[in-house]
């Protein structure tokens, strides 16, 4: 089967697309012949080295949805024929992935394959933090940057379907028409974004979910209410550097956390429920913003090259089959 694979952290470049061998599922395991796989940020952390990867050579890709094809011995929950989705398993930029059985989600007769493997990993995001990290609730307001990316649009459109006011930063005006479309009350630039924040709701937001990282979290801090709660999900500009505890003591006992899905993704009955929301929410017409830009899976390096551009709004996807 072709797969990419990385022999050497560092630039697209090192992605490199090879032939190796269908893997065989062992107990509890199953071969998915996929679709689709979804292009995330998580891959550039491990092409670049930023997350090491104990292997070498590596593959990538944390999303995908396919066909089960073959299943180890003593495999619960999935048979072959099924089609499935998943996240959180390196390896998906490959035409088959070998996937722990309790990981797969069965994917509803009404939804593409590709829809579903775009709907994994960025709408369980989503999913866990405004309903684990901070149960958002109606009548609250909540900081989002980067609304048009992947994450963002899907975060702004739950954030409004829970009745949470929206406050949302992106960089150019095409990308905040598309944020208003989906259905952001406040839209703006990432200058000066605690005063701007504080032009609008004066005590500052309830919570920021905050996924730029390094370049944005100071003026997050900075938005936030006494007791507001500080999520801080992804280093789009870099890894936020070390801070002192005080610093929240100071900027009114803030809250302060780091998670990642893997935590909030423990078990086949968290995953379900995650997943199953998520669905639903597409399904039920709640994500009507919803891009999905394809490309080859020969093409990784170039869709990594665009999502960390500043290029792109939405999902990216390699389309597999
Ligand atoms: P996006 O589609 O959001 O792409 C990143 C966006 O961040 C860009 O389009 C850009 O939007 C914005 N951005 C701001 N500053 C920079 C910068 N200096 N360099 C690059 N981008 C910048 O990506 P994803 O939706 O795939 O992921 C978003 C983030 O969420 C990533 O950091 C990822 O690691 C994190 N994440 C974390 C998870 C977790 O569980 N912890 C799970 C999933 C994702 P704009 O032009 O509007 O500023």
């Amino acid at each position: 089967m072709k797969a990419i694979r990385v022999h050497t952290p560092g630039p697209e470049e090192n992605l490199v697309l090879e032939d190796v061998a269908i893997p065989t599922p062992g107990p509890g395991q199953a071969l998915v012949k996929l679709e689709a796989s979804g292009v995330n940020f998580i891959d550039i952390y491990f092409r670049t080295g930023l997350y090491p990867a104990p292997e070498k050579p590596f593959g990538l890709g944390m999303e995908a949805a396919g066909v089960v094809t073959e299943v180890g011995p003593g495999t619960e929950h999935v048979k072959v024929g099924d089609r499935v989705a998943y996240a959180m398993q390196r390896g998906s930029y490959a035409e088959y992935a070998v996937v722990p059985a309790w990981m797969l989600v069965p994917v509803p007769a009404e939804l593409e394959l590709a829809t579903a493997a775009a709907l994994m990993l960025q709408g369980m995001t989503v999913h866990y933090l405004t309903h684990s990290t901070f149960p958002l609730a109606a009548g609250q307001t909540c900081l989002i940057h980067a609304a048009a990316g992947g994450v963002g649009l899907i975060l702004t459109q739950v954030a409004k379907l829970l009745g949470a006011t929206v406050i949302a930063t992106t960089s150019t005006p095409d990308k905040a028409a598309l944020v208003r479309r989906a259905g952001a009350d406040h839209v703006i630039g990432y200058d000066n974004v605690a005063a701007e924040v504080r032009k609008i709701v004066d005590k500052g937001v309830h919570v920021v979910y905050d996924s730029v990282g390094e370049a944005t979290f100071k003026g997050s801090l900075d938005s936030l209410r006494p007791r507001g709660m500080m999520v801080t999900f992804g280093n789009a500009s870099g890894p936020v550097p070390a801070i002192e505890p005080l610093l929240l003591s100071q900027k009114g006992s803030l809250y302060l956390t780091r998670p990642r899905l893997a935590d909030y993704a423990q078990t086949r009955e968290e995953i379900m429920d995650r997943a199953t929301a998520v669905f639903n929410w597409k399904l039920g017409g709640h994500l009507p913003v919803f891009s999905m830009g394809t490309y080859p899976l020969a093409e990784a390096g170039r869709a990594q090259r665009d999502l960390a551009s500043r290029a792109t709004s939405g999902k990216l996807l390699l389309k597999i089959s």
